[in-house]
């Protein structure tokens, strides 16, 4: 049956995947958009993706996901996208104190990249200190036992920038948003159910104002918010979180750092060349992540009023890797303060894949996009031709994809930490908060 593209549809979240959503719906025909965001104003500073820039990269074990994310790469770089794209190269590394984990992984990824046709070319290995000081001459710590490579086709983007210019462009061309914590905050999914068969047909949206939204179709795009309106992908959506803190340069030092890749050292963490505009540094840790789950049903979801996270905070173990980060490579760096210091929510799956697809039950009526896992950002740029092509088929052929049903199982069983790219547990946020307030009166 041809699809109407005059009729209603709600896209519910204005972050990385619901922009990409609104503007591929766009291109393909679709005339009558509205977006939804319980932000005031995009970029949404609820969006995993509200930061001043996240890696692209294209190097996965697994080819499917490389071969999308090159896809990702080459749209990064047309006029559209291009202003928020740097191809300033990429270095994967561990440290002398990474897990046996982290070093396989390492190598994994190094034997991928080289015998990759579109990588391989540009792929140098990093076996000493002296390797790496030749692609950063700024580096003047002791990089103690650092061993990686650097991938010249990698980079990074200015993800807030890139919502904010995608926001611009949908304006422009007349999709509606609907955006703040009355208006733009959706509270409860509006289904009209059926006599005469176990389905129910989603027929739009309710916002926190008390408004009812009439849609024909409607796209979940909520991030780490997924299952607070559909519960049922809480089975095996984990919100999850990771920290990220910056470092206030002046003009100059943040010249002397201009240009420098993007260096992920898998044990410890990962910095970006300085913003040019705000001078900032970016710093994030790497680990397996935080999460908040509720005690009665298992599901994890961003913390509310009820778990209150102290402002400009990140945990104590995350901040000594940052600084080990920094001794290693910057040390002039290692004992500056840390600004704007930050827990970010993403929708995360115990294998890393995404779900894009049905809800059960609901016909065509409800799309759910989820499970970014932490690396969903770089694949804005074609993000939005994954629906169009499920509206287009009527059904989510890839596998890996699909709706997973939760056999029954109480949601928080795996949290994903088997992940090669992962290194140590994941934590409950509360319990790692606590801690930290003990440690610190213990102290006093
Ligand atoms: C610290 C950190 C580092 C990361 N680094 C990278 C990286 O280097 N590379 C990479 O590719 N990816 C990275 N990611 C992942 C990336 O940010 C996500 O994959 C991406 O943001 C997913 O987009 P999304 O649209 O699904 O969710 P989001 O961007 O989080 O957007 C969800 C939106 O839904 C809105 N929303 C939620 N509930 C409601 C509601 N009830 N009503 C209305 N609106 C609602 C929110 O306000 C938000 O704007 C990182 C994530 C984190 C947290």
């Amino acid at each position: 049956m041809a699809i109407d593209k005059t009729a209603p549809v709600a896209v519910l979240g204005a972050g990385a995947w619901g922009l990409s959503t609104a503007l591929h719906l766009l291109d393909a025909g679709y005339a009558n958009i509205t977006v939804f965001d319980q932000a005031s104003e995009i970029p949404s500073p609820y969006s995993g993706a509200y930061d001043l820039n996240k890696i692209v990269r294209a190097e996965y074990e697994d080819n499917f996901y490389t071969e999308l994310a090159l896809k990702a790469i080459n749209r990064w770089k047309t006029a559209l996208w291009g202003a928020n794209f740097h191809q300033v190269g990429y270095v994967l590394a561990t440290s002398s104190a990474a897990p046996e984990k982290a070093v396989k992984h390492l190598q994994t990824a190094l034997l991928s990249v080289k015998s990759h046709p579109v990588f391989a070319n540009g792929i140098t290995p990093l076996d000493t200190s002296q390797d790496f000081k030749e692609i950063y001459w700024q580096f003047d710590g002791p990089l103690t036992g650092f061993r990686g490579y650097h991938n010249r086709l990698a980079g990074y983007a200015h993800s807030s920038n890139a919502m904010a210019d995608i926001h611009r462009h949908l304006i422009g061309w007349g999709v509606k948003f609907v955006l703040g914590p009355k208006e733009g905050k959706v509270v409860r999914i509006v289904y009209r159910e059926s006599d005469n068969s176990s389905e129910r047909s989603c027929i739009g949206v309710q916002a926190a104002s008390g408004q009812i939204h009439h849609a024909r179709r409607t796209i979940a795009c909520l991030g780490a918010w997924a299952a607070r309106l559909i519960p049922d992908i809480g089975s095996y959506v984990v919100a999850k979180s990771w920290s990220v803190a910056h470092i206030q340069l002046t003009a100059r030092e943040s010249d002397y750092l201009r240009g420098i890749p993007v260096l992920n050292v898998r044990d410890l963490g990962f910095f970006f060349e300085p913003d040019p505009a705000t001078h900032l540094f970016k710093l994030c840790p790497l680990g397996a992540g935080y999460i908040n789950s509720d005690r009665s049903t298992g599901i994890s979801l961003p913390p509310g009023e009820s778990l209150p996270v102290p402002r400009d905070y990140i945990p104590a173990n995350d901040e000594k890797k940052l600084r080990r980060l920094l001794w290693e490579t910057l040390p002039w760096l290692a004992d500056r303060p840390f600004v704007d210091q930050k827990m970010c929510w993403f929708a995360d799956t115990a294998d890393s894949e995404y779900t894009v697809d049905f809800v059960p039950d609901t016909g065509d009526s409800l799309i759910v996009l989820s499970g970014d896992s932490g690396h969903g950002f770089k694949m804005m740029p074609i993000v939005g031709e994954w629906v169009v092509k499920l509206l287009r088929d009527g059904v989510q052929r890839l596998p890996r994809w699909q709706w997973r049903h939760s056999q029954g199982q109480k949601a928080g069983k795996d949290w994903g930490d088997a992940v090669s790219w992962r290194i140590g547990n994941t934590r409950e946020i509360e319990e790692v908060i606590e801690e930290q307030s003990r440690a610190v009166k213990a102290r006093l």
